[in-house]
């Protein structure tokens, strides 16, 4: 598999007139050869794991068949073997290689030149093959049974940040590596902002509690959101719930390949306008995941990343209210050649 990924970078290195890229990003590097740490090299004929002394063992663990170097650091390492000759023009990943590094490389490659490239690596991890799929169907597996359990669990009085704890602890309790991002657990008000940390605020009977979460599974992200509520819901809150899951079914539907990610958006907003909400949307409709939890392609609203079979993207409306609270419903998608197709399957019952 990491065979055709290193074809696929190659075949972008071909048409940039690079003789070497140097991989800083550590979702990149594993991408590319399944190891943990950074960094890598990629020639024309091969590729060398740069990385210092505490990483060697690791790295002929998890990528055995890939030479693997070693310096002070992975940058003494990088530049030890390309100052060995041959390489006029070396790019390096300009959104993931801080100044100080950049300047290190220079220093030590006098002669060489050094290309900012974008994240092209990033751009092929869009599209996941069955393997990939099948792990992050794996991570949103243990997510959503994490969440039944959960459910069962979460009463009124315990605090946003101890139901925040339980859900990971359940998750990791049934295989998850780890939460793929800080649980969050937003009760009444709270609900309001999209990205709220859990605190000390208990859990009150009868309020909106906007749940977002998610589990990784073999480096591979999931990522899902339901709006529940301990007690009885009121008319309001079921009509912005309401409100919410017609737009994210709106979504889903209109989801296939071709479709611009601002074209997904649009659906579920202008469903929201009409209901008379569209002000209270603050967000895009949804994004990519894979090795990290915010990938491509994008699908907000200025979006023009094409949906192609082998994304996975996640279609998220939600309403914030300030004052009142917000209610979220987050499904993740595999995107096939005919439309979509869930990979959550956490339940939406309140
Ligand atoms: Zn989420
Ligand atoms: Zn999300």
């Amino acid at each position: 598999m990491s065979d055709q990924r290193m074809a696929a970078v190659r075949d972008w290195m071909a048409d940039e007139d690079l003789d070497a890229l140097l991989v800083s990003s550590r979702p990149n590097v594993r991408y590319l050869t399944g190891f943990t740490g950074e960094g890598l090299l990629v020639l024309d004929e091969g590729a060398l794991i740069c990385t210092d002394r505490r990483y060697t063992v690791q790295a002929g663990e998890e990528a055995p068949g890939i030479e693997c170097g070693t310096g002070k650091s992975h940058l003494e390492c990088a530049t030890g073997r390309l100052r060995k000759g041959g390489h006029a023009r070396v790019g390096f990943e300009a959104p993931h290689l801080t100044c100080e590094s950049h300047a290190t490389l220079a220093e030590g490659l006098e002669g060489v030149e050094l290309v900012p490239c974008g994240d092209q690596i990033k751009r092929l991890r869009a599209v996941k093959d069955e393997e990939e799929l099948s792990l992050v169907q794996r991570a949103a597996g243990i997510a959503d049974a994490a969440f039944v359990q959960w459910r069962e669990w979460l009463e009124p009085g315990v605090t946003e940040r101890e139901a925040a704890l339980e859900l990971e602890r359940l998750m990791v309790v049934g295989g998850a590596e780890r939460a793929s991002f800080e649980v969050i657990v937003a009760g009444g008000p709270n609900g309001a902002k999209p990205h709220a940390r859990p605190g000390s605020r208990e859990i009150v009977r009868d309020e909106l509690v906007v749940v977002d979460w998610g589990a990784v599974f073999e480096g591979y992200c999931s990522d899902c959101t339901r709006t529940v509520v301990v007690g009885e819901l009121d008319e309001k809150q079921r009509e912005v719930w309401e409100a919410v899951r017609e737009a994210q079914l709106a979504g889903i539907e209109a989801l296939r390949p071709g479709l611009e990610g601002r074209e997904v958006d649009a659906v579920a907003r202008e469903l929201l306008r009409e209901r008379g909400y569209g002000e209270e949307f603050g967000h895009g409709v949804g994004h990519g995941v894979g090795l990290e939890v915010h990938e491509l392609p994008g699908l907000g609203s200025s979006s023009e990343d094409e949906l192609r079979p082998g994304n996975v993207v996640t279609v998220e409306p939600g309403v914030y209210i300030e004052g009142w609270g917000g209610v979220r419903l987050e499904e993740l998608m595999a995107v096939t050649e005919d439309g979509g197709r869930r990979l959550t399957r956490a339940p939406y019952d309140l």
